[in-house]
C-alpha cells in the first residue's frame, strides 16, 4: 500500500531532498533541513500522489489518507506539546502547497489554521497576548475565506472584499497601518469577515478545526488547477500530471510583537550574482506580508544592526545551506520571540547574469565543477545577456532634462521602453495589437502573470526585491522595478501620479531595471555588453565584466559539446554576426531571400513571366552576376567555414506583383502588355502553394534556374579561392521526396561544377545534398542517401507535412491546442518528438545504412530551441543550424545535451 504522509520534526524526517517528485520541493527540503539539524517547526507532507489520485478519482482521496493524517497529527501534537483543536492548549498549523518545481505564489497557502472563538480564548490564556491572537485569527479567516470559500474580488478593478473591510476599519479609526489597529479592532474584523463570508457564499465559516483542515487540503489540491497555476505551468513547461504536495506544519509566529518577525532571503544576490547575503525582513509581521508587498520591508543588512545574534545565526545557516546544497538558496525564516525558525529553502531563482556569475564563482570555490556549472544555466536565459540596455548618454540627458519621474528597486535588470497600461488583461490586449507596453501596478499578484509576460517591463508601487512581482519578472527575464513608493496608481481614471506629474494609459515611459529609474517618455535602447564586444566591436572585452562571464560559459560549453553549430544566414553581415557568436558554418542560406534585394526583383520577375526557355535564360543571365556577388560576400564572411546553399524553394507567385499598378509598371519595363502580365500572374495562382509548384519541382521543370544558381555559386567560389580564401559550397536541394528528384538536380549541379572548374582551371571542394522535409524523403532516406552527400532536416516543412498543419495558418488553433495540452509545446517551436522526431530517427538510421558517414544536420527553426537541440544530439546529428542570435543558446544547449547523455 502506498504511503501518503511523511512526517518531519525534532531533527528527524521520513523524507529527504531527493524525494521532490513525491514530496514536492518544499516538503523535500523541509525534510532535508530537519535532517541536517536546522531549526524547522515540525509537520508532515501529503504526497503529490494524493493530488494525482484526487484528480483521477473525481476529487476523492485514497481511503487510507484520513488515518495517516490522523496519526501524523497525533505525532505533531506530541512534538509540539499542544493539541490541534484543543481549547486549552491549542496547536495551530499552516497548510501550504508545494509542487516538484517551485511555482512562486501560484497556488494557495493558509496560515493559523485550527482557530475558532474558543481556541482564540485558549490561546490568549496561553500567550497572554490578545492582540497577537486576534491578528492571527483575522488573518486566518481572511485567507480561509479567500482560498477555501472563494470570497475574492469580482472584476479586474475591484478591490479585495476583505481589504475593503480593513480599509473601512482603518478609516473609521483614523489609523494608517495594520499594526496601529487595536485588539478590539482586530476582533471586530474577525466578526465582519465572517459576516462577509456568509453574505457572499450563504455558508457559515467553519468553526470545527478538522473541517477547516480538510477544507484547506482540498483547496490546495484544487489550486493546482487554478487559472494562474495553469498559465505558469504552460510558460515553464511543468506537466500538469506532476501534481502538488500539501505541507502541514506547526505554526511559529512572526507577529507576536516587536521581538518577532519574518523574512525572506537569498544566499547570494539574485540579480547580480554577487556573493552577499541578500534579503528582506519585517518585524511583527506574518508570512505573506514580506512577499505580498503590502509593507515595504527592510534590507537584511539592517537585521545585522538590529538583532546581531539572529543575524549571526542566519549567516551560519546561509553558509551551511550553500555547502550542503551547493547552490544559491532562497530561504524563508520566522523569528518568534527572539527564536529563529526556518520555514523553507529552495534553489533560488536568478537572472541570467546572476546565474552565470554564481556558477562560475562556485566552480572557483570548488563547490561544483565546470560541467555542473553548465547544467545550472538554462540556455534560453542567455537571451538576457544579449538584451539591449539604455543608451547611457540619452538617459543622462533625459534625467538632466527633468524627465526622471521616480526611483524604485532594481528588481529585474535591462532596459524597457513602452506605453503605460494598468491591468494585466490590457497588457495582453495591447501586445496582441503590436504595442510595446509597460505594466504599471500598485503591486502585482500572481493573477497578473499572463499580463506580465506580455509586457516589456513591469513597474510597481509597493513590494520588495523578493516580492512576487520581482521573482516572477526575473524568472521571465523581464525588466522590472518594484517598491516605487512615489507612484500613486489610480485604476479608475487609468492614470498615475508620479514625481508630481500625472501620466496616463498609453503614454510612453522608460524603466531601467538595473538602476530602478523610471523615466518619462521614450529612451533609445542600446546593445548589451556581449553584443557591443562581439558584434559591434565597440567595447574592450577587458572592460566588459558580463561579457567575460558569457565568454567563460561559452568556452566551457565548447569543451563538452559534440554537436556542430551552424547558422541560418542569407547575408554577409548576418553570417559574420553568427561567427562572432561562435557559429562554425552556414547550415542554410535561403537564396530566394537574395532575389528581393536591390535590382534583383525585376529580372527575377522577368524570368518567371517568360514564355520560352530563351526568354528565361535571358532573364537569368541578368541575375547571374548579382547572385555571384552575393555568394562571394558570404564566402568571404565565412572565411573557409562550410556554406550550405539551398537552391530556389518558394512558390514562384510569391515573387510576383499582385497589385495592378506594379503589374502595369512591370509590363512597361518588360515591353509586354499589361493584360499578358496580369494573365500570367493569375495562371501562377495555386490553391495550396506550400504543397504546389515549389522546392526542387521548380528546378526540375526549369533546370536553367538551377544551372544559373550553380554557376553563380561555383564562379563565386572560384573568385574567392583566387583571393586566397577557402570556399566550401554545399549545394542543397529542397523538398525532395523521391531520389529521382535529387538525382535530376544533382546532375545539373555536377555538370555546371565541372564546366566552371574547367573554365577557371581550378579545383573546388563541394558537396551536393538535400533537405529532408517531407515524410517520403525521411521514409526513403536510404535511397536518397545513394545520391545525397548530406541531409539537413527542414523541420519547418517536415512538421507542416507530417502533422498536416499549415505553418502559416496554425496560430489560430495551435495556441488553443497547447492550452488544452494536445501538444505540450507549439510543434513549430519545439520538435514534436513523438511524430516528426520518429521520422527524423528513421531518416538518420536509413541514411547511415546506405552512407555510413553521411553528414546530417537540421536547419528548421527548431535548431535553436534547447529541447530540440537535445533531441538532435540524442539521435546523432552532426550539427544544428539556427539564427545568429540563437547560436550561443544552441552552443550551451548542445553542451548540456552531451553532459546529460554522459550522465545516463
Ligand atoms: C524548413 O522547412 O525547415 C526550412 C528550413 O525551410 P523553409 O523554412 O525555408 O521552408
Ligand atoms: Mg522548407
Amino acid at each position: 500500500m502506498s504511503k501518503y504522509v511523511y512526517s518531519f520534526g525534532n531533527g528527524r524526517a521520513e523524507g529527504k531532498a531527493q524525494m521532490k517528485a513525491l514530496l514536492g520541493g518544499k516538503g523535500a527540503n523541509l525534510a532535508e533541513m530537519t535532517n541536517i539539524g536546522l531549526p524547522v517547526p515540525p509537520g508532515f507532507t501529503i504526497t503529490t500522489e494524493v493530488c494525482t489520485y484526487y484528480y483521477a478519482h473525481n476529487r476523492h482521496y485514497p481511503t487510507s489518507l484520513a488515518k495517516e493524517i490522523y496519526l501524523a497529527l497525533q505525532k505533531l501534537n506530541k512534538q509540539m506539546k499542544a493539541k490541534f483543536g484543543d481549547p486549552k492548549n491549542p496547536l495551530l498549523v499552516s497548510v501550504r502547497s508545494g509542487a516538484r518545481s517551485s511555482m512562486p505564489g501560484m497556488m494557495d497557502t493558509i496560515l493559523n489554521l485550527g482557530m475558532n472563538d474558543v481556541v482564540a480564548e485558549g490561546l490568549i490564556e496561553k500567550t497572554k497576548n490578545p492582540r497577537f491572537v486576534y491578528d492571527s485569527y483575522r488573518r486566518f479567516v481572511q485567507m480561509y475565506g479567500d482560498v477555501v470559500m472563494g470570497v475574492k474580488p469580482k472584476g479586474k478593478h475591484d478591490i479585495d472584499p476583505f481589504e475593503a473591510i480593513i480599509e473601512l476599519k482603518k478609516k473609521s479609526r483614523k489609523v494608517h497601518l495594520d499594526t496601529d489597529m487595536t485588539t478590539e479592532d482586530l476582533k471586530d474584523l474577525v466578526r465582519l469577515f465572517k459576516k462577509a463570508i456568509k453574505q457572499n457564499t450563504g455558508k457559515e465559516f467553519p468553526e470545527d478545526p478538522e473541517e477547516q483542515l480538510w477544507g484547506a487540503i482540498g483547496a490546495v489540491f484544487g489550486s493546482w488547477n487554478n487559472e494562474r497555476a495553469n498559465a505558469y505551468r504552460k510558460m515553464n513547461g511543468i506537466p500538469s500530471s506532476w501534481g502538488t504536495a500539501v505541507n502541514i506544519q506547526a505554526m511559529v509566529y512572526g507577529n507576536m510583537g516587536d521581538n518577532s518577525g519574518t523574512g525572506v532571503a537569498f544566499t547570494r544576490n539574485a540579480a547580480t550574482g554577487e556573493n552577499e547575503f541578500y534579503g528582506e525582513y519585517l518585524m511583527n509581521a506574518q508570512g505573506e506580508d514580506v512577499v505580498a508587498g503590502i509593507r515595504t520591508p527592510l534590507p537584511i543588512s539592517e537585521l545585522k544592526k538590529a538583532r546581531p545574534v539572529i543575524y549571526k545565526q542566519l549567516e551560519v545557516i546561509r553558509k551551511n545551506l550553500e555547502k550542503h546544497f551547493r547552490d544559491m538558496m532562497d530561504i524563508e525564516f520566522t523569528i518568534q520571540e527572539g527564536v529563529l525558525f526556518m520555514l523553507q529553502c529552495r534553489v533560488g531563482k536568478r537572472t541570467a547574469l546572476a546565474s552565470t556569475r554564481i556558477a562560475i564563482d562556485m566552480v572557483k570555490e570548488r563547490l561544483i565543477d565546470d560541467k555542473e556549472a553548465l547544467m545550472r544555466i538554462e540556455p534560453d536565459q542567455l537571451n538576457q545577456l544579449l538584451r539591449p540596455v539604455f543608451d547611457l548618454k540619452e538617459k543622462e540627458a533625459a534625467v538632466k532634462g527633468g524627465r526622471l519621474l521616480a526611483k524604485g528597486l532594481n528588481a529585474g535588470p535591462g532596459a524597457a521602453t513602452g506605453r503605460i497600461v494598468f491591468t494585466a488583461p490590457d497588457a495582453e490586449e495591447w501586445k496582441d495589437r503590436g504595442e510595446h507596453v509597460i505594466l504599471c501596478r500598485t503591486e502585482t499578484s500572481p493573477e497578473d502573470i499572463k499580463g506580465m509576460n506580455a509586457a516589456e517591463g513591469i513597474l510597481t508601487a509597493f513590494g520588495g526585491m523578493t516580492s512576487h512581482a520581482a521573482l516572477v519578472a526575473r524568472q521571465m527575464g523581464k525588466v522590472c522595478i518594484v517598491g516605487c513608493a512615489s507612484l500613486e496608481v489610480d485604476y479608475m481614471s487609468h492614470s498615475m501620479k508620479v514625481g508630481g506629474r500625472i501620466v496616463r494609459q498609453g503614454d510612453w515611459i522608460s524603466i531601467d531595471g538595473s538602476t530602478g529609474e523610471v523615466i518619462d517618455g521614450k529612451i533609445p535602447t542600446k546593445p548589451s555588453e556581449v553584443v557591443e564586444v562581439l558584434i559591434n566591436k565597440t567595447l574592450d572585452p577587458k572592460k566588459a565584466p558580463s561579457y567575460q562571464l558569457f565568454a567563460k560559459i561559452m568556452s566551457w560549453a565548447d569543451r563538452y559539446r559534440t554537436l556542430g553549430i551552424r547558422t541560418n544566414a542569407d547575408q554577409p553581415d548576418q553570417a559574420s554576426n553568427a561567427i562572432s557568436f561562435g557559429a562554425e558554418g552556414i547550415g542554410l542560406c535561403r537564396t530566394e531571400h537574395m532575389f528581393f534585394g536591390e535590382g534583383k526583383i525585376t529580372p527575377m520577375r522577368e524570368m518567371i513571366l517568360s514564355d520560352t526557355v530563351e526568354q528565361r535564360k535571358k532573364a537569368l543571365a541578368k541575375l547571374l552576376p548579382l547572385q555571384r556577388e552575393d555568394f562571394e560576400g558570404i564566402f568571404r564572411a565565412m572565411n573557409g567555414f562550410p556554406v550550405t546553399i539551398r537552391t530556389i524553394d518558394p512558390p514562384l507567385h510569391e515573387f510576383l506583383p499582385h497589385d495592378k499598378a506594379t503589374q502595369k509598371w512591370l509590363a512597361r519595363e518588360m515591353g509586354l502588355r499589361y493584360e499578358k502580365v496580369h494573365r500570367r500572374v493569375q495562371e501562377l495562382h495555386e490553391f495550396n502553394p506550400m504543397l504546389g509548384f515549389r522546392g526542387c519541382r521548380l528546378g526540375i521543370l526549369y533546370p536553367e534556374i538551377t544551372e544559373m544558381q550553380s554557376r553563380a555559386i561555383f564562379e563565386a567560389a572560384a573568385n574567392v579561392i583566387r583571393e586566397g580564401i577557402d570556399a566550401i559550397p554545399e549545394i542543397m536541394i529542397p523538398l525532395v521526396g523521391n531520389v529521382l528528384e535529387l538525382e535530376h538536380q544533382a546532375k545539373v549541379v555536377n555538370r555546371i561544377a565541372q564546366d566552371v572548374m574547367k573554365e577557371r582551371k581550378i579545383k573546388i571542394k563541394y558537396h551536393v545534398g538535400t533537405m529532408i522535409e517531407v515524410p517520403r524523403g525521411a521514409i526513403t532516406a536510404d535511397k536518397i542517401a545513394e545520391v545525397a552527400e548530406f541531409f539537413s532536416f527542414g523541420t519547418n516543412d517536415l512538421t507542416q507535412t507530417t502533422l498536416g498543419i499549415s505553418r502559416d495558418d496554425s496560430a489560430r488553433f495551435l495556441v488553443p491546442y497547447v492550452e488544452k495540452d494536445i501538444y505540450a509545446k507549439d510543434p513549430f517551436e519545439a520538435i514534436d518528438q513523438a511524430g516528426v522526431g520518429e521520422l527524423m530517427k528513421i531518416a538518420v538510421e536509413k541514411g547511415r545504412k546506405t552512407r555510413q558517414r553521411i553528414k546530417i544536420g537540421i536547419c528548421g527553426e527548431h535548431g535553436g530551441e534547447p529541447s530540440s537541440v537535445e533531441f538532435c544530439h540524442n539521435i546523432g546529428l552532426d550539427y544544428v543550424s539556427c539564427s545568429p542570435f540563437r547560436v550561443p543558446i544552441a552552443r550551451l544547449a548542445a553542451a548540456r545535451a552531451a553532459l546529460k547523455s554522459q550522465m545516463k
